[in-house]
């Protein structure tokens, strides 16, 4: 890249952390940094209050930080376009249109240069080995991510709901589907639609398995209060009106849900970057890619050399103050500081009635006041960054 004095900084993704690393550089940024954000949206989902918009707590708007406001405020420039490839090398990502994107196709460069690239993508669902593992789960079930997607979808889920007595089987049973079947359950029954039948298939692992005894304890009380059926049962494909299960068995089903454990990007794996095992980009305790010093990446996208640990929203805002430290740090050429991830993440688990389940560390309990708490925490977050753009 030809020498202007002025240094490139690329933000690709809009997620936790890099909706702090813009609020940062409305603070400061300096003068010879220009800086592009890509991604698809003009807002970023917070993920945490999807449930929420499921359940009939939140409409749309309340879960969406516009991002214009957030990248002026920063002096930085939007791209609408997802990367789906980064030479680390060249120092150059590859763009391709979103598919609401308002940029034709003409206009938007194949590619853009970068010195300095920072990485908050998030988790997706690799539709190719989703097909894999689940033939016919990518048309025929409705997938949580991408979440922008599944939002705008999820109202004809209801649509079919209020058609006829549907059958609705959530598989994934981890926090966002737990928390899913509960926000469906409530959605019907609060907008009077009978009739329906909720399962949770869990997979292998069976329900809430990176929680402890006692909360998953909780859990299971609050899915036969609510008459949700779960199946310690896998997934194994889905066909029109029907879930295949490793069992042999079939689950005759009208909506199926997935909520499963997401993949590493595809279009990362020929970067040149190193990788964890996974395929996520490997950082280290600076958030700083270990082979190519200009690259830096936070969130579900990352994986921490030095201190591995759950791939969760609460650890993509945490790293978000350190990762725009150390852009700036590493533009200027001062030394970076370290980011250490929390041990102990605050987890409030909603069940959706205006109840949520709370545990930190060893310590668990439930109550309509857990909810109110995630509600209070949800809504800031939101609120923070929407204000920091004004
Ligand atoms: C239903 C549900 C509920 C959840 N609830 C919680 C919770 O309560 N608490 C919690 O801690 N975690 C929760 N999670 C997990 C949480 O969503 C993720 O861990 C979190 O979103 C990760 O944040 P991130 O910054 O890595 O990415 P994201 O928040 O996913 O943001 C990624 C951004 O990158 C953009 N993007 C995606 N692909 C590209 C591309 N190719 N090019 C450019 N931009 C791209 C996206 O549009 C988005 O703006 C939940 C997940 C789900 C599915």
């Amino acid at each position: 890249m030809r020498s202007t004095g002025i240094k490139k900084l690329v933000l690709l993704g809009a997620g936790h952390a890099h909706v702090h690393v813009l609020a940062q550089l409305a603070q400061n940024r300096p003068a010879d940094l220009d800086v592009t954000v890509v991604s698809p949206y003009p807002y970023q989902t917070y993920s945490g209050m999807t449930p929420g918009l499921v359940a009939g707590h939140y409409i749309a708007e309340d879960c969406q930080i516009p991002l214009e406001p957030l990248v002026k405020a920063a002096g930085a420039k939007w791209i609408q376009a997802r990367c789906s490839g980064i030479d680390a090398t060249e120092q150059r990502v590859r763009l391709s249109p979103s598919a609401r994107s308002q940029t034709p196709d003409d206009i938007l460069p194949p590619d853009i240069p970068y010195h300095l690239l920072s990485i908050d993508t998030g988790a997706v669902v690799d539709r190719d080995r989703l097909e894999l593992d689940m033939p016919g789960a990518s048309t025929h079930a409705l997938i949580v991510r991408p979440i922008e997607v599944f939002a705008t979808l999820w109202p004809s889920a209801l649509e079919l709901a209020r058609s006829k007595p549907v059958s609705m089987a959530v598989i994934g049973a981890g926090a966002a589907g737990i928390e899913l079947v509960f926000a469906a359950e409530q959605a019907l029954r609060t907008q009077g639609i009978s009739g329906a039948r909720f399962t949770l298939i869990t997979g292998g692992d069976g329900v809430a398995a990176n929680y402890r005894p006692g909360v998953r304890r909780r859990v299971l009380r609050q899915l036969k209060r609510r008459s949700i059926t779960v199946l310690r049962d896998t997934c194994v494909g889905i066909a029109p009106g029907m879930v295949k299960l490793g069992s042999g068995a079939e689950l005759a089903c009208d909506l199926p849900l997935l909520a499963i454990g997401t993949h590493a990007p595809p279009w990362l794996q020929d970067s040149g970057l190193t990788l964890s095992e996974a395929g996520h980009v490997l950082v280290n305790a600076f958030q700083q890619s270990p082979s190519h010093p200009n690259v830096f990446a936070a969130g579900d996208v990352s994986t921490r050399e030095d201190h591995p640990h759950p791939k969760s929203g609460v650890y993509a805002v945490r790293a978000g103050p350190a990762l725009a430290t150390n852009l700036l740090a590493h533009h200027e050429g001062q030394a970076l500081k370290p980011h250490r991830p929390p041990t102990h993440t605050l987890n409030l688990l909603s069940c959706g009635t205006g109840h949520a389940i709370v545990s930190y560390g060893l310590w668990h309990t439930e109550g309509a006041w857990a909810w109110r708490w995630k509600d209070r925490i949800d809504r800031a977050f939101v609120a923070k960054h929407m204000r920091s753009a004004a």
